[in-house]
């Protein structure tokens, strides 16, 4: 390196600001982000640049360029580091409750309730008549007698909360024969047999995969047994040749024994959806009418509420339920309490639900409501996406999601997009950009063409919200390109 090299590296070298100089300049951001992170930050910024005009990257800068370059480059850094990265999202891939994306949305009367209490000492467990400790459960537990005809209920943080709890209650160390056609996974983390081992208690297998008869659960009954079980397999069906033991003769069975019955419900379906033109669902009443000692369920599947478990029925099973210490572990907080409240309410007045319920109303959404946004969004695709991908609509299936309904059954539009010269590599670089925008948009890869159901975008600000985004969409496809 000749000598005026490197005196011109020596000249740069001074041109740095020091720490305290930059931090000086950028109040503003210290007043934001604080002066330690701040700091930090400017510190390994300048030497960056430091590394930068050794290494010749930098060749020349004034002190005061430099300040501002670093100042920005601070902000950036720190405004990335405490963006969100729990943020909405459109979810277009054709599963309504999809557990990866947070299944039920909530009412608008629900939402309120949780901002209501989220900020606020609230009478959580507080008796205000008598001005002494009360009881959380009480909150809800009115509500899901009336629904449900149960005596009594608790909550949890999920159903897999629910389960867990009542056979740790009910059957600790004791024996739970179970049909070997309900030993299912639900999700993926949710298997009965792995959650029973979990709780305490010794699943008995009984029947086949696809017969199981009265006899079967006969023979398994002995003085070590706890409860009968009987799990609902949402999210598949068996078919053929193929037995159940119905849910009378099991809850007469038990009660022969003194045995209680539960039923791990897997949906809270809480009215008759045969109503709503959608398929016939085992409601949470007829469960309990049909013998049912203790019904678990989930808040956040059809139910439409939260992401809680539902524990109902006789009264001093849930009193026991509720006094098992693991209780205090999985109960639920002030903010789905309230959320689970106002959603709760909504059912005693069906007529009105379809409309207030966001769940009930996108079940079922008319298809030609479906179309409409679907031939809009198409046009609105077809200008902000280039000739390289060809727009079509196109009627399909979408499903329930989360074990909610057991098979394809909902009839949906989908918007699809294909590439022009059969690029693969080009759909999944689409698809690449619609996950990246500022609410990302969600949906699902079929055979090299990316298709977007519809039946989850709302016409209203859902769908300006979806348009208006199509303009950084088409920016960003513009870089990309020039990048190529
Ligand atoms: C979904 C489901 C569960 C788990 O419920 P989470 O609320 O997801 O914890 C348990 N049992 C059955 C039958 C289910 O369908």
């Amino acid at each position: 390196m000749s000598s005026s090299a490197t005196s011109d590296i020596n000249d740069l070298i001074r041109q740095l600001p020091s720490v305290d100089a930059v931090l000086l300049a950028g109040k503003g951001i210290v007043a934001e982000y604080g002066h330690l992170e701040v700091t930090k930050k400017i510190r390994d910024a300048l030497d960056a640049v430091r590394e930068q005009i050794l290494t010749g990257d930098i060749l020349q800068a004034s002190s005061e360029h430099i300040t501002s370059q670093v100042l920005a480059d601070v902000q950036s850094s720190l405004e990335e580091q405490s963006a969100s990265s729990l943020i909405p999202v459109f979810n277009l891939t054709g599963t309504i409750l999809h557990t990866n994306l947070g299944r039920a949305m909530l009412p608008e009367s629900a939402v309120q309730a949780v901002v209501r209490v989220a900020a606020s000492p609230v009478n959580l467990e507080y008796d205000l008549e008598a001005g002494q400790r009360g009881e959380r459960d009480t909150h809800a537990e009115a509500l899901v007698c009336q629904l449900t005809g149960a005596q009594a209920a608790t909550f949890v943080n999920n159903n897999a909360a629910a389960v867990l709890l009542v056979l740790n209650t009910l059957a600790q160390n004791r024996e739970v024969p179970v049909s070997r056609g309900e030993l299912v996974e639900i999700g993926g983390s949710f298997r009965i047999p792995e959650v029973m081992e979990r709780s305490g208690c010794k699943l008995v297998e009984v029947g086949a995969t696809n017969r199981t008869h009265l006899k079967d659960y006969k023979k398994a009954i002995n003085s070590n047994t706890a409860m009968l079980l009987k799990v609902h397999t949402s999210n598949y069906r068996i078919e053929g040749f193929t037995a159940e033991v119905s849910e009378t003769e099991l809850a007469e069975l038990a009660h022969q024994v003194e045995l209680p019955f539960v039923i791990d419900m897997g949906s809270g379906c809480l009215l008759d959806l045969t109503a709503y033109d959608l398929p016939k669902e085992q409601t949470a009443a007829q469960a309990i009418e049909s013998g049912a000692d203790i019904i678990t369920f989930s808040g956040d599947k059809l139910l439409g509420g939260p992401q809680c478990g539902i524990i109902a029925g006789k009264s001093e099973l849930v009193e026991a339920i509720r006094s098992n210490p693991l209780k205090r572990a999985l109960r639920l907080d002030k903010m789905t309490l309230a959320a689970l409240v106002e959603v709760l309410k909504l059912y005693r007045n069906p007529e009105a639900l379809v409309q207030a319920l966001p769940t009930l109303r996108i079940f079922t959404r008319p298809l030609k409501d479906i179309r409409e946004v679907a031939d809009r969004l198409s046009g609105a695709l077809v200008k902000a996406l280039s000739e390289q991908f060809l727009i079509t609509t196109e009627t399909g299936t979408c499903q329930a999601g989360s074990g909610a309904l057991p098979v394809k059954i909902l009839s949906s539009i989908a918007v699809v997009i294909a590439s022009a010269d059969k690029d693969d590599e080009s759909i999944r670089r689409l698809e690449q950009k619609f996950r990246k925008l500022p609410r990302p948009v969600i949906g699902r890869i079929n055979k090299g063409r990316l298709l977007l159901d519809m039946r989850c975008l709302e016409a209203g600000i859902q769908e300006k919200e979806f348009i208006a985004q199509l303009a950084t969409l088409a920016a960003s496809l513009a870089d990309a390109a020039t990048e190529q």
